[in-house]
């Protein structure tokens, strides 16, 4: 490794913070911890971290507030982390734009897993995007040929996407195909991602592209290109 990657931990509960330290420095990255909310964003301007693990509970400026302010001018890679499950869609949307979040209680080898994999979706395109959406005829192509995919697929695919490598919980992607569907469920997004799954397997080559992530939902990711 070139240089050590500097994760800041935003997060006021000592242990849990110690606990993110500990894990993510024997994973080789260096570790600082801010406590209070309000010192998070001059810790930031201070150290110029490489990715945030932001709790959304601090004392002081909160989580929420910490990052909508954060993103008026940077793009740091944002992990929040998160007790309540209903914020997540809102935390991962426009209003917030966290890159990722990790619902406590969590396992810290879980957390490292994130940090290691945002951290390389954020150093850029891995290999270029093979698809190009036409908003104007609803299509998106490849290599210059429309995929043949229904209006449900086609949604589902744009919204994945918009934000390469950011998850989509099934109740977002639910959202997105409602005016097709009346008994919706989380199975019926399983099933119309597995059938966009085996098309692009058939016609895409290089992926697969949509990932399915345990307990949360879907995203979209190029694969990785090889080690230079
Ligand atoms: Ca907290």
């Amino acid at each position: 490794m070139a240089h050590a990657h500097h994760i800041l931990i935003a997060e006021d509960e000592p242990k849990i913070a110690a606990l993110l330290s500990e894990y993510l420095q024997g994973a080789g990255y260096l570790a600082s911890i801010v406590e209070e909310g309000d010192r998070v964003l001059s810790a930031i301007g201070d150290t110029r971290p490489d990715l945030l693990l932001l709790d959304v509970m601090l004392p002081g400026m909160d989580g929420l507030q910490i990052l909508r302010e954060l993103r008026k001018s940077s793009q740091l890679p944002v992990i929040m982390l998160t007790a309540r499950v209903e914020e997540i869609d809102r935390l991962l949307g426009l209003e917030f734009g966290a890159d990722d979040y990790v619902c406590k209680p969590f396992s810290p080898r879980e957390v490292v897993a994130r940090v290691r994999a945002l951290l390389r979706r954020s150093r850029g395109p891995a290999s270029p995007n093979p698809f190009v959406v036409d908003e104007s005829t609803q299509r998106i192509l490849v290599g210059g040929k429309a995929l043949p995919l229904t209006t449900t697929e086609y949604r589902l695919l744009q919204t994945l996407l918009a934000h390469p490598g950011r998850v989509y919980s099934r109740d977002r992607l639910l959202d997105l195909m409602h005016d097709d569907l009346r008994d919706v469920t989380d199975r019926v997004v399983d099933s119309h991602i597995r059938n966009l799954r085996r098309k692009l397997d058939d016609l895409v080559p290089g992926g697969p592209y949509v990932h399915s992530v345990y307990g949360a939902g879907y995203r979209f990711e190029l694969p990785e290109s090889a080690p230079s």
